[in-house]
């Protein structure tokens, strides 16, 4: 049997962070991955780049059941306490729109650094270990492959369902369930649409073809690219706002973010009384996409002036064009969803140590949780907040 003041199952970004903070503290730790390598979504990540924070973080940048939960988290540790550890280490980065950080060589660098915190620290690093049984009485006890332990404090930082083949498994929320922590229905985030019937062949034939829009569903409205792909759609936009989506909802996408397409209609009708219509919206949209959507709506118009168009019938062509409805059949799902939405409710959760309310000595961080960020190295900055808040305290 292997004792161990603090066991943390899981040795991704959240993981990693909180055996090195816990460790720092002198605390015993055990850290625990099924899989023969660790941190394997930090090398893929970001383009094999790692996005690994932005330079705004805010609590709006987070979707959860309690949008306030993440709050104390993100104070206490900020992105610029990671800026700071990743300076600390010389590892070259630079900055994208929206505030994104991004190595300038590669994400192996931020996982070997936090490695050589564990290291440093004296974490105990055990990989391939496939965790078998969890007991509980007075302390925990968890049988492995490769032996037992037993600890008073044991963190579950096992992430959450996207891209099965990079080692996820629904583990985290079984350890929840298994000691009557309640789950909330989880879903893939951060993931592409897919059409069905006559969208499915525009976005095949489109695909490849790139532009800004902006993208809205309820009250969320993110302004980024957008991607035609031989499934649906994709791009920054479309990832961002599948976050807000649920099945069923229809997508509202501006084509000409910024503009008002009646008003352009308008001029153009005065400037060029003769153009075609199709003519006209190649100066703006791609080629390809107007062809498509003249033959999808306006196919009867297609060899006629904008000065045969009736002003109604430009209205309505102009409300299309700021505000094209779109109804996704649904997403591609976990296979490429960069992340999880949903899982252990934050309501069972301290937001200040990470701990069970009703389980003494059970911790949960990361993904696994119900806590969500945005596209842009938000989800990161989620792991090493709630990995060092964790760490802090166990
Ligand atoms: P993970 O990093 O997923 O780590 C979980 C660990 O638990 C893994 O090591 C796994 O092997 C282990 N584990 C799972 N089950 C068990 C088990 N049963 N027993 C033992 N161990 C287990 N976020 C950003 O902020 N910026 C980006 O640039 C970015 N790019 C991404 C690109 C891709 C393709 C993907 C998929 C995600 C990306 N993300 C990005 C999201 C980010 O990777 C995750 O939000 C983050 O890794 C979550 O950290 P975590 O520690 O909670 O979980």
């Amino acid at each position: 049997m292997k004792q161990y003041e603090v066991v943390i199952i899981g040795a991704g970004a959240a993981g990693l962070m909180c055996a090195a903070t816990a460790a720092r503290r002198g605390r015993r730790v055990a850290l625990l991955d099924n899989s023969k390598k660790v941190g394997k979504k930090i090398l893929m990540s970001g383009g094999g780049r790692c996005n690994f924070t932005n330079r705004i973080v805010e609590p709006d940048n987070y979707v959860s059941a309690n949008p306030h939960f993440c709050k104390s988290a993100l104070k206490r540790y900020t992105q610029w306490d990671f800026i700071a550890l990743v300076e600390r280490y010389q590892i070259p980065y630079h900055e994208r729109e929206h505030g994104q950080l991004f190595c300038d060589h590669s994400a192996r660098q931020i996982l070997d650094m936090l490695l050589s915190e564990c290291e440093k620290a004296g974490v105990s690093l055990v990989t391939d270990c496939e965790i078998q049984t969890i007991d509980y009485s007075a302390g925990y006890r968890l049988a492995t492959r490769q032996g037992d332990y037993e600890t008073n404090s044991l963190v579950v930082a096992t992430g959450g369902l996207s891209i099965p083949t990079m080692g996820s498994s629904g583990f985290g929320y079984e350890i929840a369930r298994q000691f009557g922590l309640k789950v909330l229905p989880v879903s893939a985030g951060l993931v592409p649409f897919t059409f069905s019937d006559r969208m499915k062949g525009v976005t095949e034939r489109l695909s490849g073809i790139a532009l800004p829009v902006a993208i809205s569903t309820g009250d969320r409205t993110f302004s980024e690219q957008m991607l035609f792909t031989h499934r649906g759609l994709s791009g920054p936009a479309v990832l961002q706002i599948s976050n807000y989506w649920q099945p069923g909802d229809t997508i509202r996408v501006d084509l000409l973010p910024g503009e008002s397409a009646h008003e352009l209609l308008g001029l153009w009708k005065k400037e060029h009384p003769k153009g075609l219509l199709k003519n006209l919206l190649a100066r703006r949209l791609p080629k390809k996409l107007v062809v498509e959507l003249m033959s999808l709506y306006w196919s009867e118009w297609s060899e006629r002036t904008i000065t045969d168009m009736p002003d109604q019938l430009l209205k309505g062509i102009a409300d299309h064009l700021n505000g094209w409805l779109l109804k996704p059949a649904g997403t591609e799902g976990y296979r490429t969803a960069e992340v999880t939405l949903g899982g252990v409710d934050t309501d069972e959760l301290s937001s200040k140590t990470f701990e069970s309310k009703r389980q003494p000595g059970l911790f949960f961080i990361g993904e696994v949780m119900d806590v969500t960020g945005h596209l842009g190295g938000f989800n990161f900055q989620w792991a090493w907040s709630s990995g060092y808040a964790a760490g802090q305290y166990v």
